[in-house]
């Protein structure tokens, strides 16, 4: 048969799919795949519901539904103060995928560097290789994942088109803090490079921490493409409604794309999800609250069976060091046999590098009820040792 794409037919099953297939084949509880057990608030899918019912189901407008734009728009001058035009610089995506997508395919053409820190988002490096961009791989390393100065210097060159920056990141479940976002701002000013942020956990961030976006930052507003999802924000992974928002010059070409990748989003989910965007601040406390609590479950109870934990900033996830257990495996062959002896999945974070990986790291997600956990905790309560 003649040969096919390389970009897309030379790569791998996605490890989250390999380990929930692990998952499923050894009856194990799956603490691989970021998604929460309970159904999602009820007053969000009954907007929805409202909507696919008694709302508009043809083709809503290539931008998204104007209430929702200015929903976006209105939730962001709240939260952070970021005044956006809702009908020039917001637009909305069939998910937090498909926003970087369009951004990406936006900015980067062929021969152009774009600089991409690892551990990284898998969707990343295989659209901006279509693009005929080339990745230069930074790495960041636990247990604080911190960007230095000499990292950036290293990377950025007049060739560097863009950066793709995840804040809040997973796996490594860091809020990086002002100083980082100052620091990598200032290099994408002199060196006159745009920013992809994926902010789609930007909600989601633990111990009165506030996100911050970096479209926020001065001298970022023009430079800047963030992307958003509401999938994360309600914890509703299915529904895939992402947003791109950014300067009027950057998001014409982002829905330029999105018109031929997409076209549109669900309407009946994007009037809910304008509906879920005005709740009070009280409800997105809570689910800070309620998250941060699981979390913390999962972390004693880790922490008694003597699991290093590396403390979770923000997102569904928590780290685990297995460098100072000595078991002299690597996190893969960890996570291999914890599936199969003890029945419970987990990610090796080495598997969100493509060069010189991390190898002592696991993920392991707590959005998931209590009983759950200490299910998992129960089987796992043997795993430091090998049998
Ligand atoms: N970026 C990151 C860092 C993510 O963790 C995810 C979801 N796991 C996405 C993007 C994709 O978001 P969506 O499901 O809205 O496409």
């Amino acid at each position: 048969m003649t040969s096919l794409n390389k970009v897309f037919a030379d790569l791998p099953v996605t490890i989250f799919e390999a380990m929930s297939q692990a998952a499923r084949d050894n009856n194990a509880i799956n603490l691989g795949q970021g998604f929460p057990d309970g159904p999602g608030p009820e007053d969000i899918r009954r907007a929805a519901a409202d909507a696919v019912l008694n709302g508009y189901n043809q083709y809503p407008s290539m931008m998204g539904i104007p209430e929702l734009r200015q929903a976006i728009a209105a939730h962001y001058r709240h939260w952070h103060r970021l005044d956006l035009d809702p009908m020039t610089e917001v637009m909305v995506t069939s998910g937090g995928t498909e926003a970087l997508t369009s951004a990406i395919l936006a900015v980067v053409e062929s021969g152009d560097e774009v600089i991409v820190f690892q551990p990284v988002y898998d969707s990343y490096l295989p659209i901006i290789r279509q693009a005929g961009g080339i990745p230069r791989l930074l790495r960041l390393e636990p247990p604080h994942w911190r960007l230095s100065e000499e990292m950036l210097k290293s990377a950025f060159t007049a060739k560097t088109k863009a950066v793709l920056f995840n804040n809040p990141l997973n796996p490594a479940a860091v809020v990086y803090p002002r100083e980082d976002l100052e620091l990598l701002a200032r290099y994408c000013q002199e060196f006159d490079a745009i920013a992809i942020c994926d902010e789609v956990w930007e909600h989601v961030v633990f111990d009165g921490r506030e996100h911050i976006p970096l479209i926020t930052i001065p001298g970022m507003r023009d430079r800047t493409i963030k992307v958003g999802s509401a999938g994360k924000i309600f914890s509703l992974t299915g529904w895939k409604i992402g947003f791109v928002c950014a300067a009027p010059a950057l998001l014409r070409v982002a829905a330029k794309v999105h018109q031929f990748l997409t076209f549109t989003t669900a309407p009946n989910l994007q009037a809910a999800v304008a509906y879920g965007l005005g709740k009070p601040d009280d409800y997105f406390h809570d689910m800070r609250k309620d998250l941060a609590r699981s979390r913390d479950r999962l972390t004693a109870g880790l922490e008694r069976i003597g699991f290093p934990v590396l403390k979770s900033q923000g997102t569904y996830f928590l780290t685990v060091d297995l460098s100072p257990l000595k078991l002299n495996e690597t996190d893969l062959a960890f996570c291999k046999r914890i599936v199969t002896d003890y029945k419970v999945a987990a990610i090796p974070v080495s598997a969100f590098y493509e060069k010189d990986p991390v190898t002592t790291v696991v993920r392991f997600c707590f959005a998931k009820n209590d009983a759950t956990l200490d299910a998992a905790l129960e089987r796992l309560s043997d795993a430091v040792h090998r049998r």
